[in-house]
This record gives structure tokens, sequence and C-alpha cells, in this order.
């Protein structure tokens, strides 16, 4: 029987491994993950269809996968030295980018490993946003299955007034997650409450990512979608010369997500 310890050596192998898990300078895009596991039958997930948190636009964990019974939750947190390259303000840096892009192909590839194996246990299982049926409606900022929600579901993290989710590893990195008709034992989930490792949300106290974004799009009241991504559309100005030579679709920002207090754990 697969052992949920395989899982999180697997995805370590591949990290310490794979030469994709580098930007062009050498430097590493990922550190150690965190894995979580969260039952398929959770109630969160039909709360998740609720219009305050996702909408109806989420589908269940058993709409992807019949029979579904565990979902595999992990959290791939960026280097320092990718997070360190962001500090500046506004312009996108040259690392962040290549972690955005470079840095997705290997979580896909995280994706099909963990595909794989449950299967060659003799499991089902997807990866949703690998699915031909995967949606991401980029107006609205809305996607049929969120992995920071799952995230949150699986007891990795909570969210943050920047909407991003803290982890004991920070903020500022990459998550996935896959479906699977294998049992796992569920993870404890820390809160039920979503919001509950952010100071700004308990007391004020902080809102440092307020003052890092540099388009007003944080704000005591959280955080503006159409504002950041008109940011990201703006940063097209200076992100032209490497997009082109690396076929990067957009530009990436996550200034909020560094030079804060939970960039790198859960603020004291
Ligand atoms: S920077 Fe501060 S206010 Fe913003 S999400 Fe992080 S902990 Fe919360
Ligand atoms: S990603 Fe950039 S524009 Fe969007 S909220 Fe964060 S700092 Fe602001």
């Amino acid at each position: 029987m697969l052992e949920s310890s395989s899982l999180n050596e697997a995805i370590i192998s591949l990290l310490d491994s794979d030469s994709e898990n580098r930007t062009p300078a050498g430097d590493k895009i990922y550190d150690q993950p965190l894995v979580g596991f969260v039952d398929a039958a959770d109630p969160l997930f039909e709360k998740m269809k609720d219009d305050a948190i996702i909408g109806s636009v989420f589908r269940l964990p058993g709409e992807w996968l019949p029979g579904a019974v565990t979902i595999i939750s992990y959290f791939l947190p960026f280097t320092m030295a990718i997070k360190k390259a962001n500090y500046k303000i506004n312009e996108p840096s040259e690392d962040w980018m290549h972690a955005r892009f470079l840095g997705e192909k290997v979580n896909d590839k995280i994706r099909n490993l963990i595909v794989r194996m449950l299967t060659e246990s003799g499991g089902r299982a997807i990866a949703p946003v690998c699915e031909p049926d995967f949606a991401y409606d980029h107006d609205r900022g809305l996607s049929n299955w969120s992995e920071r929600h799952v995230a949150f579901a699986a007891g990795l993290g909570t969210f943050g007034l920047s909407r991003g989710l803290i982890t004991e590893k920070g903020m500022a990195g990459r998550f996935g997650s896959v479906i699977t008709d294998l049992n796992f034992p569920p993870s404890i989930r820390s809160s039920e409450v979503y919001y509950k490792d952010c100071p700004f949300l308990i007391d004020k106290s902080c809102g440092a990512c307020i003052d890092r974004c540099p388009a007003g799009a944080i704000s005591e009241e959280g955080m503006d979608k159409a504002a950041c991504k008109g940011q990201i559309e703006k940063l097209d100005q200076f992100s032209g010369a490497i997009r082109d030579k690396y076929s990067y679709p957009y530009s990436a920002c996550g200034k909020c997500q560094v030079d804060v207090p939970c960039e790198n754990s859960i603020p004291d």
C-alpha cells in the first residue's frame, strides 16, 4: 500500500533532481514541499460552491472523479533567491517570471508523478488543473477547481488579507493537488476559520501587503481582483523581452507575497 510519506519523498526527490527546477541562471526554484490530505466528502467542498467563497462554478471532487475518496494537496515554496529577486518595487523580476512559468511546468510534473504513483498502486487519480475541462475565467478570476482553497481544506494554511494562503513555509510559491479513489488519513485542519493567521484580519496589526502592492489593489477590504489583473497587464511593458525570449504568455507580479511578514512563515 502506498504510504503518504512516499508521496512526500517522491516530490522532494523530483525537486532535487529535475533540471527544470532551476532558472536559466541556475537558481533553484522550489524548496521542500508541504503535503496535506483531505477527505473528498469533507463538507467544506460543498461550501465552496457558495458565492461568498468560490461560487457554483466550483466542481466537487466527485464531479471530477466519481468515487473520489481523498485529495492530496501540496505547497511548493519558492526559494529565498527567487523571493529576494522580487523585492524591488513595480517591475517584475526576471527570476519571478521564471518561477511563475518554469515553476508551473515543474508543478505539472509533480501532479503527473502523483497521478502515476497512485495508479500504479491500483487506484484511479486525476489532477483537475491538467484535465481538458479545467476552466479559468480570467475576467472574473474564478476557476472550477481552486488549488488554494483545496490547500486550506487539507490543512496547509489559511488566507491572508492579500488572498494568498499563509502556510508554515510562508505564502510565496505554487500549489497543486490530485484527486484519487485511494484512502489516505486526512490531515488535521488547524482552523475552520479562513483567515486565522493574518494579523491584519485579527487586530489590524500588519497590512504590509497594502503598501507592497504597486497598484493599490489591496486595501483593508481585501484584494481587488480587477485592479490586480490591470497591474499585471500594465507590467507587460517591462517584460516584453523576457516574454518573447521564453514565450511566457503574460507577466507576473507577486509583490504582495514577498518582503512581508507572511513571506516565509506564519507571522507572530
Ligand atoms: S502581509 Fe500582513 S496583512 Fe498582508 S497577508 Fe501577509 S500577514 Fe496578512
Ligand atoms: S499580485 Fe501585484 S498587483 Fe496583484 S495584489 Fe499582489 S502586489 Fe498587487
